[in-house]
């Protein structure tokens, strides 16, 4: 349940088309869907790998795992203890023979002279006759009142008033009761916000820089790590290499005004331990002079963009000619 586990997940096709459809709120929560030999089934991720439904539920299982998904309980589903099966029945069965071949049985009382009955003995072709005064009843609540139900047993003929339920499980033909059931809980999910918010900064924000970044022939890793010589592991938003001897990191940094010197400098510290061949710092919307001045003291190359997008462009456009290898000329020509 680690952010390492996150972060390789994002990295996944089929996890970054599912949840590409929660950020543009094509989808807000999976709703399980009950299944009779699935149990549950989640259509919407079903489409993101290739309709395997079994494939579907461990994606959901594993999101869930890891903290990307938050859960609600949804249903709970009774399944047979024997083979686990949710294509169960309940049925009520004679407590004397244990049979299923119950029949319900209605009392019936004729309210003019007071005859009970089994309505059995009422029916007549059409309607009601009461076999004692024979008259016709016609109105319920008037002419007869109705005094309750028994169960009866066609097999053993034993009346009951409350037969016994039971469960019997269609696929392997156990038959059970509530106390050896199981029960299985199914869940509707949802993307958690952090997550959410990890996953754009991870995947959609970096992803048309990391284009880019491979448009050049770069190997791309996003997010990447890198030992320095110090032998500590620095972390940046992308590492592009190619072969051993070209080595480019990437920052991105986003805030709602100008970002000041402080990214600037963590990323001196880590650069200054790595060495790349080339530094870009990204910043959205833009650098104060400060941080511009300072980035040009450090050698950090630095795109101001609007979004990732536009940054990706202008990485395009300014690294276009001479190429992300960063020889003295072309630095000096990047630094403004
Ligand atoms: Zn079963
Ligand atoms: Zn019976
Ligand atoms: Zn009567």
């Amino acid at each position: 349940m680690t952010s390492k586990d996150r972060l390789a997940l994002y990295q996944d096709p089929s996890v970054q088309l599912l949840l590409s459809k929660f950020v543009r709120g094509e989808i807000v929560e999976l709703v399980p869907s009950f299944d009779l030999n699935q149990t549950v089934r989640y259509p919407e991720v079903e489409e993101v790998v290739e309709g395997d439904s079994g494939a579907a539920k461990k994606l959901v299982e594993k999101l869930w795992d890891v903290g990307i998904f938050k859960r609600k309980f949804h249903e709970k589903i009774l399944v047979c203890p024997s083979c686990l099966s949710v294509n169960v029945s309940n049925d009520y069965v004679c407590p004397n023979c244990n049979s299923i071949d119950i029949e319900r049985k209605t009392l019936l009382e004729h309210t003019a002279c007071g005859n009970i009955d089994s309505v059995d003995n009422f029916l007549v072709e059409g309607g009601l006759l009461c076999p004692k005064c024979n008259k016709e009843l016609l109105e319920a609540g008037v002419d007869y009142q109705k005094l309750g139900a028994w169960f009866q047993c066609s097999q053993c003929g034993k009346r009951s008033d409350m037969p016994s339920p039971i469960h019997r499980c269609r696929t392997c033909g156990h038959i059970f009761t509530i106390r050896d059931t199981g029960f299985v809980n199914i869940y509707a999910y949802r993307l958690g916000s952090e997550a959410e918010e990890e996953f754009k900064r991870s995947y959609l924000v970096m992803k048309p820089i990391g284009v880019v970044l491979e448009d050049f022939q770069f190997k791309v890793e996003m997010p990447g790590q890198i030992a320095g010589r110090s032998g500590a592991l620095h972390r940046f938003d992308a590492v592009a290499t190619k072969g051993s001897s070209e080595l480019v990191v990437l920052d991105v940094i986003a805030s709602e005004k100008q970002i000041d010197e402080v990214p600037v400098a963590s990323m001196y510290a880590k650069i200054f331990d790595v060495t790349p061949t080339q530094s870009i710092l990204v910043a959205m919307p833009g650098l104060t002079e400060k941080a511009k001045r300072l980035a040009g003291l450090y050698r950090i190359s630095t795109i101001e963009a609007e979004n990732s997008q536009q940054a990706a462009d202008r990485i395009k456009d300014k690294f276009g000619w001479a190429g992300l290898s960063g020889n003295e000329e072309s630095l000096g020509d990047l630094q403004l």
